[in-house]
């Protein structure tokens, strides 16, 4: 069986966890971690990073940071990942979910401004699959209404977008704050991680007291206090050496494992865009975004459609999976729903799959997998 995820160890890995194991410092906050962060901000010019315990650690300390209080409202959209949501929820929010473009999964930008009340305090935005939201649209919106733009980055890195300006910038520089993924199905992994990116000044110190447990630990290791202690809310949102060394390993690999997993993707688009598809849609990338290789989908004419084609790919030895089920008709938050109803969030839910793709893939098991199922 062709599995649809197949982790990648580098073989650097081990190596780096053996490191911190000998130098005894396994806590957070140490030499592969700011070694981590260091990478992230001179390779994408991210004003600061840090290290956290998961994508959704990562974007419970945006909402922290944007201050998100019992009836603030936040505009997210229906098709993504449950964690997009859930802390805003904790913080007390009303989350207005908005539909995705009908040929694209991400946020219709064109629906959001309806949206936006006295009581919007923010928007979060996803880059599904890896391919840019349109920013410039986004932070417009956010510029004329106040509002802070939130990059749910979890499946965006090492991918860009070019705004009205020509300038090409990273996926997590555009928002005010953003937060990527290193879960074992991304591109680059650590089992479970994730990092927070502050773009914006203001958020830098707070977002340090945030991350270490409510302490200005941060600052006293630095020499800047000479004595720590407890100044704000917070959690433990740093995550052990082990995991930043286990990382690290990962980032030597970065553009190795980039191209690869583009080249993969190239490979199915090419190949399944010369034959007959009966329907099937082949993923859309705006002309302002860029594709990391994070997923390669396909958008089925309807669910039986979809469900066929699982099937015949299980047969011949693929195994395919979809993903996201709407979040405004989740039985957690259906109930909470104003009751618009979102079309192609809900198209997507049905008809979206995802064909296997993981670095060690071949390009002849691709041929394979279209000459026997499509
Ligand atoms: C994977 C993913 C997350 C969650 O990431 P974790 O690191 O597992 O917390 C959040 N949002 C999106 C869009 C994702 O794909």
């Amino acid at each position: 069986m062709i599995p649809f995820n197949k982790v990648y160890i580098t073989g650097k890995e081990s190596i780096y966890i053996n490191e911190t194991l000998n130098n005894g410092a396994i806590s957070g906050n140490g030499y592969f971690t700011k070694l981590c962060q260091g990478f992230f901000e001179a390779k994408y010019g991210f004003k600061k990073t840090l290290l956290a315990t998961s994508c959704t650690d990562a974007l419970e300390m945006c909402a922290i940071l944007a201050n998100i209080k019992t009836d603030d409202e936040v505009i997210i959209p229906s098709y993504t990942f449950v964690s997009t949501a859930l802390p805003f929820i904790r913080q007390g929010a009303k989350i207005i979910f908005a539909d995705s473009y009908i040929d694209n999964p991400n946020i219709d930008v064109n629906k959001i401004e309806t949206l936006i009340t006295s009581k919007t305090k923010a928007i979060v935005i996803v880059h599904y699959a890896g391919v840019s939201c349109d920013m410039d649209a986004i932070m417009a919106l956010a510029k004329k209404y106040d509002l802070l733009v939130i990059e749910d980055a979890a499946q965006a890195i090492d991918s860009f977008y070019t705004g009205k300006d020509g300038v090409k910038r990273p996926l997590g520089s555009i928002g005010h704050l953003a937060a990527f993924s290193f879960h074992e199905t991304k591109n680059i992994v650590s089992g479970e991680g994730g990092m927070l990116v502050i773009n914006e000044e203001q958020f830098i110190n707070r977002a340090e007291v945030i991350w270490e447990k409510g302490t200005n630990r941060a600052e006293f290791y630095r020499g800047e206090v000479n004595k720590y202690g407890w100044v704000d809310t917070g959690s433990s949102f740093l995550p052990s050496e082990i995991i930043a060394a286990f990382l690290w390993g990962q980032l030597e690999n970065l553009d190795k494992i980039q191209a690869k997993r583009i080249l993969l993707w190239n490979a199915y688009y090419d190949i399944l865009s010369k034959i007959d598809l009966k329907g099937i849609l082949l993923p859309k990338i705006p002309s302002y975004a860029y594709n990391n290789g994070h997923m390669f989908y396909i958008v089925a004419r309807d669910i039986d459609q979809r469900n066929q084609l699982i099937a015949t790919l299980k047969e011949n030895g693929f195994h395919a999976v979809f993903h996201y089920l709407s979040l405004h008709d989740s039985s957690y938050y259906r109930d909470k729903h104003d009751g618009r109803i979102l079309e192609n969030s809900d198209k997507f839910t049905n008809c979206l799959l995802r064909l296997p793709l993981f670095y060690e893939l071949e390009v002849s098991q691709i041929q394979d997998l279209v000459n026997k199922c499509f």
